[in-house]
């Protein structure tokens, strides 16, 4: 009865994830934090893109000795990948910013508080120097908002559709996507791109409110509404990671 109680228990026990460390490349000190997850049946490396790092997610009882042999096997993954990674962009007085398209320079210019602006290649951002980036942000997801509701707002009379309701987000994985309940979310991050990207992808959303697949019904309506939808997705694959080296 004694053995038959202990087994469950024990295999229960949570085993708790290794502290963070880093990894050396080259004199690099990359770091590496952990991740424990149940369910995961191997270790799993991946881009910790918001600590410019490694994340590795560990199966229930691996140990910190295995999951640095794995980091260790996995040594040519990682320079490769991150010699591919853009270097995060800082959001400080004087830095550029990509912008709808265009590089912008960014200008806190103190004083009292009042709008955000953007006028000749230049974002100005008054106020208090300290609250300048989170304020920058919130202008340009206010922009992203407005930009998004009237591109999707124009596909939706174009196509003979419509939404529910549109959401802002900053997701690191897609630019964006449709429910099934006709809710559209866009990442903010587009109104860093050219504006005949973020076009593309709000007559992307749209045209799945008809089509929730990427069949040849999807694509050809996208391209008769859309004709620079290729375009767009070239600017997409080539410079989509360069809006998210900011924040
Ligand atoms: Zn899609």
């Amino acid at each position: 009865m004694i053995g038959f109680l202990r087994t469950p228990l024990i295999k229960r026990a949570a085993v708790p994830a290794p502290e963070p460390t880093v990894f050396d490349i080259d004199g690099r000190k990359v770091p590496l934090r952990f991740r424990r997850n149940a369910k995961a049946r191997r270790l799993v490396l991946r881009l910790d893109i918001k600590n410019q790092g490694l994340v590795m997610t560990l199966p229930k009882r691996t140990g910190l000795s295995d999951a640095l042999r794995f980091a260790e096997s996995s040594r040519q993954w990682i320079v490769r990948t991150l010699s591919k990674q853009a270097p995060v962009a800082p959001v400080v007085d004087g830095a550029h910013m990509l912008y709808q398209g265009h590089l912008h320079c960014l200008h806190f210019s103190g004083g009292r508080r009042g709008v955000v602006t953007a006028s000749d290649s230049i974002l100005h951002i008054p106020g208090d120097a300290a609250h300048a980036p989170r304020r920058l942000r919130d202008y340009l997801k206010d922009q992203a908002l407005k930009a998004l509701s009237a591109a999707s707002k124009k596909y939706a009379l174009a196509m003979g559709t419509r939404y529910a309701r549109i959401s802002i987000r900053d997701q690191k994985s897609r630019w964006g996507s449709c429910s099934s309940g006709g809710v559209l979310s866009y990442s903010w991050r587009l109104i860093l791109a050219p504006d005949f990207v973020l076009d593309y992808v709000a007559a992307h959303e749209v045209a799945h409110l008809i089509e929730m697949n990427h069949g040849p019904r999807f694509w050809r309506l996208v391209l008769t509404h859309c004709p620079h939808a290729r375009h767009a997705k070239q600017w997409l694959k080539a410079h989509g990671k360069d809006v998210h080296r900011y924040f």
